[in-house]
């Protein structure tokens, strides 16, 4: 996918002022603004999930990210299984949940996960679909591929609801994006920050007092 394909929301207009949209009262103090309302993302959701159906030549692994990419991976999930391929023929899903963290030490980079190698040799010969929520520098992604081809899937395609517009991106792209972000910390929909804000709708930019309140 070209960055024409995917919705730009990193400039200043795109924020929405917090008196336009309910915000969960606990948390009123802690975002600045709000990025990408609920629905905006439910209908871009819908409109990825046709992309991913349109171009699936058979079954798909669909692996879930965790725990970023859970509610990202259930809505997408839900509007592919509504969805007929070209030929009018549903798309037949297995689910599978990945906990990836990442590392780098003085000798290499790389990632760990939380399924066995036994359970990888599972990939061999299929068509996975990764589901993340953000991609920043895109370093956790590109490892994250680099150990999945060790397993031999027939094909690897990555949809990331988030893009961010950082200097310190490698360059990646996902296959699939929802939308491009400035460089500023988000939470909602899933995000985190030290596990508060998964319980809000909304993407929403962090305030400097949210930053505070929940810092470990
Ligand atoms: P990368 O390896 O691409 O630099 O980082 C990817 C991971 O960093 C994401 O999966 C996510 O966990 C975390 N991350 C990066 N930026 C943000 C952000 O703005 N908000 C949240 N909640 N997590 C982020």
């Amino acid at each position: 996918m070209d960055s024409s394909q995917w919705i730009d929301v990193t400039t200043e207009k795109n924020h929405y002022s917090l008196d336009h949209f309910v915000i969960p009262t606990h948390y009123e103090q802690d975002v600045s603004s709000i990025l990408i309302p609920h629905g905006v993302i439910m209908d871009r959701v819908n409109k990825l999930a046709r992309l991913i159906v349109e171009e699936a030549t058979g079954p798909l692994v669909v692996c879930c990210i965790l725990k970023g990419g859970h509610q990202y991976f259930a809505d997408l999930v839900n509007a592919v299984k509504k969805l007929t391929n070209k030929d009018g023929k549903t798309i037949p899903l297995s689910l599978e949940f990945i906990r990836v963290k990442s590392y780098k030490n003085d000798k290499s980079e790389g990632v760990t996960m939380s399924i066995t190698d036994e359970e990888c040799n599972e990939f061999n010969g299929k068509n996975l679909l990764i589901v993340e929520d953000i991609i920043d520098t895109g370093a956790t992604m590109v490892q994250l591929l680099k150990k999945l081809e060790t397993f031999s899937p027939k094909s690897v395609k990555v949809t990331s609801l988030l893009v961010k517009k950082t200097p310190k991106s490698n360059g990646y792209i996902p296959d699939y994006v929802g939308f491009s972000i400035p460089d500023e910390f988000v939470v909602g929909y899933a995000l985190d920050y030290n596990e508060y804000f998964r319980d809000l709708d909304h993407i929403c930019v962090i305030s400097e007092h949210g930053k505070k309140v929940y810092a470990v």
